[in-house]
């Protein structure tokens, strides 16, 4: 992996951009200055990595744009050795950041071609994330119970599985919504197993998909 002091430079201005943009948490931004984010894109598209923009990563799929990465992992509220479950591993840089901030992190992807590629990808950069092959929305009960439940694609709904696996005291954040546009959503479940529900305005996201791709 060739990380240089361009590439360093490059990504201090992006960590620069999402802090003017109101991402305050000093352990987020400290981990997107650490993550080498241009090797998780096709080297063709180097330079665009450090912009402030999603990016296509095969198999139709998207990197999301830095800025909403920091925003979903700052509502997420995470902190050191929570068990941290992610929906849409895409290229996994997501999944790092969550690692980069102590927890415990399980990802599961519905492409199986993304998945095996981002499997090996990830733990070739020494992250121990545990990456699953299936549908996201079932969740993964065998590591349940969550702490935090990230959902990286627009979903239509919020499943059972998911909030059942998610513990009280917990939080989800999705972007929901079947739309162009979803609203940033925050759910926390209370020790009685009540939901409260906050809101974060609104995102684009690709769409969170039923069942498994037929790859
Ligand atoms: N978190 C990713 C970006 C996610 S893009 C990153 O950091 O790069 C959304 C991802 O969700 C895509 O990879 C898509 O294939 C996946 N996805 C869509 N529907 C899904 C489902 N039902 N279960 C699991 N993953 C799903």
């Amino acid at each position: 992996m060739v990380d240089s002091y361009r590439h360093k430079g490059m990504r201090k201005k992006l960590v620069e951009s999402i802090r003017r943009k109101g991402i305050t948490n000093e352990s987020i931004l400290e981990a997107i200055n650490k993550i080498p984010r241009h090797i998780f894109l096709d080297s063709s598209f180097l330079e665009f990595a450090y912009d402030d923009k999603p990016f296509p990563i095969g198999s139709g799929q998207t990197i999301s744009q830095p800025y909403t990465v920091a925003f979903q992992t700052e509502i997420l509220d995470v902190s050191k050795g929570h068990k941290v479950l992610e929906i849409g591993s895409g290229s996994g840089y997501q999944a790092c950041v969550l690692e980069e901030l102590g927890a415990k992190v399980f990802s599961i992807e519905r492409q199986r071609k993304l998945f095996h590629k981002t499997k090996e990808f990830i733990a070739n950069l020494g992250y121990k994330i545990k990456f699953f092959y299936g549908d996201g929305n079932k969740g993964v009960p065998s590591f349940a119970p969550y702490d935090r439940i990230l959902i990286t694609a627009a979903a239509p709904n919020i499943s059972d599985d998911l909030i059942q696996q998610l513990k009280p005291g917990g939080k989800l954040v999705v972007p929901l919504g079947s739309g162009d546009i979803q609203t940033m959503l925050r759910i926390t479940k209370t020790a009685d197993n009540k939901l409260i529900e906050e809101s974060f305005g609104d995102f684009r996201f690709v769409p969170l998909l039923k069942d498994k791709a037929d790859d």
